[in-house]
């Protein structure tokens, strides 16, 4: 099973796949400039500074993941994390899941709202900074998975699909201490044909 490759040279920002008001009024302009431009940044021009002269200068972001530990591997997977949690979100996106993925989501957790209120549960109810992931393993089956500060899939072996990011900075500035209202509104822009490719990439 593959991870989705994030194609790109280490230490290049990717930039954003749509417009810094595309998301408004859910993520507002505001929110992704400090999420995109200091923090994700911020995550890849440590990286940088902890690898120089590493063979992990060499390796791409899911190889750190998988390979190091400590502070390159937070910096290495926060990196990855941003890139892939921004990458699922469009101006127009297709509101709800399709094909094999929507019959995926039904065999595991009996319907797409269900999946969904599981976790934005799980985003409202994990203490401190962290994600809460979709993911499948190699045999196709999915799970909720709620991890801790720079926490991945990836660590585990398993594919991740869709990311909710908890930590303060992704959403204090437009909804301050109600995490789940910013959650419940996140869903309105993630592009669920986004996430039904990742899900078809099975390699
Ligand atoms: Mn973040």
């Amino acid at each position: 099973m593959n991870v989705t490759t994030i194609a790109t040279a280490l230490f290049t920002i990717v930039e954003l796949p749509y417009a810094y008001d595309a998301l408004e009024p859910y993520i507002s302009a505001e929110t992704l400039h400090f999420h995109h431009d200091l923090h994700y940044a911020g995550y890849v021009s440590k990286l940088e500074e902890l690898t120089q002269g590493t063979p992990y200068a060499d390796m791409s972001l899911e190889e750190i993941i998988t390979s190091s530990d400590g502070a390159i591997r937070n910096n290495a997977a926060q990196a990855w994390n941003h890139i892939f949690y921004f990458g699922q979100f469009s101006a127009k996106p297709q509101h709800h899941p399709t094909g094999a993925l929507r019959k995926a989501i039904e065999r595991d957790f009996g319907s797409v709202e269900s999946c969904k209120e599981q976790m934005t549960n799980m985003a409202a109810a994990l203490f401190g900074s962290g994600w809460v992931w979709l993911a499948e393993d190699g045999d196709g089956k999915l799970f909720i998975i709620a991890k801790p500060n720079a926490g991945t899939p990836i660590m585990d072996g398993l594919k991740p699909l869709l990311a909710i990011d908890v930590w303060e900075h992704a959403y204090y500035l437009d909804y301050r201490n109600q995490r789940k209202r910013a959650v419940e509104d996140m869903w309105n822009v993630v592009d669920w044909r986004i996430i039904g490719e990742r899900y078809g990439d099975n390699g």
